[in-house]
């Protein structure tokens, strides 16, 4: 018999729990058929409502549930890796428990792996239907904007839906950094891999977890960690703005030897203007040095990406 983890990242998501075991349980004659089993991880990003105590209700009905509780919440990305750590099966899949992830997928990511070669099943929404017209548009220039910062392929609208086989799945545990962008990460193994799209499926219940703000911070993490080219650019600035020194230093030279400044010294306010905007790029240089800095402080410091605080 072959197994199958599938991940579930949950944070309150009480609503949700029993929706997503019966949507899922749909694909068991197939998999029955193929002689695979399941094993349901659900990882709690430490709720506040009665997400835990629903997923115990499944494992009394369901002994292949498993749960694993955080201390708190550490965010989508630390319960995903918690629950690929603890994952035993030959393929591994990952799945949002909001039913945006269409459970019915599963089969054929499954045989793209079986029987095509594919050492990994991605999915992607090809539309943002129901989304606000704000984010959609951030959204789309942050991919603009992070794929030509890096060479990694970092693509638009992919979900963190996807089906992994075990080679896959030891080469993403084997990155254990601690600012993990997941988009990144998983383009940046390599492997074999297949796009699957479908059209965006809205939310039915409880609410999402990611302000627009959060996604801001997301979407700077995710530059940050995959790319150096800021640093790049303050370097770049640097050298622009000596290379306008040096030109202004001979043309004032020049006039002094020439015509000399009969007018005395005027022209403080361009002189202002040019000392605030100077100024301005280096704070925002030493700025951009201070993120990596920070990003690096952190991975140093080598703290637990989660903390458990109960596994079933
Ligand atoms: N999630 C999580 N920890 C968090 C935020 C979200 O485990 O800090 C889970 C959430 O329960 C859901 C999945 O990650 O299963 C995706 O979250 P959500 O649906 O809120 O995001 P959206 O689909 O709106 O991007
Ligand atoms: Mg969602």
């Amino acid at each position: 018999m072959g197994l199958l983890s599938v991940i579930v990242p949950c944070l309150n998501e009480q609503e949700n729990i029993f929706d997503f075991y019966n949507e899922l349980m749909k694909n068991e004659p197939f998999f029955k058929g193929q002689g695979v089993d399941f094993e349901l991880i659900f990882v709690d990003d430490g709720s506040t409502d009665d997400t835990a105590a629903r997923v115990k209700e499944l494992k009394q009905k369901d002994s292949r549930v498993r749960l694993v509780s955080f201390s708190r919440n550490f965010g989508k990305e630390a319960a995903m890796f918690a629950g690929l750590q603890s994952s035993k099966g030959d393929y591994v899949a990952i799945m949002d428990c909001d039913l945006q992830d269409p459970p019915a997928l599963l089969p054929e990511m499954y045989k793209a792996i079986t029987e095509e070669g594919y050492d990994s099943v991605a999915t992607r929404r090809v539309n943002r239907k129901g989304e606000p017209p704000i984010r959609s548009f951030f959204a789309r220039k942050f991919y603009k904007l992070i794929n030509k910062m890096t060479k990694t392929e970092i693509v638009d609208g992919a979900r963190d839906y996807r089906l992994m086989n075990r080679k896959f799945v030891d080469a993403i545990l084997a990155m254990e950094e601690y600012n993990r962008f997941s988009k990144g990460i998983f383009g940046w193994v390599g492997f074999k891999n297949k796009w699957l799209e479908f059209e965006n499926i809205e939310r039915k219940k409880g609410e999402t977890k990611w302000s627009f703000w959060k996604l801001f911070a997301y979407a700077i993490d995710g530059i940050l960690a995959f790319s150096t080219a800021p640093l790049a650019m303050a370097s770049f600035l640097g050298v622009f703005f000596c290379l306008v020194a040096f030109i202004f230093i001979i043309a004032i030279i020049i006039r002094q030897w020439t015509v000399g400044d009969p007018h005395g010294a005027v022209g403080w306010a361009s002189m202002a203007c040019i000392i605030l905007f100077v100024s301005g790029v280096q704070l925002l240089c030493v700025g951009v040095v201070g993120q990596y800095l920070s990003k690096t402080y952190l991975e140093v410091k080598k703290r637990p990406l989660y903390i458990v605080k109960e596994e079933l």
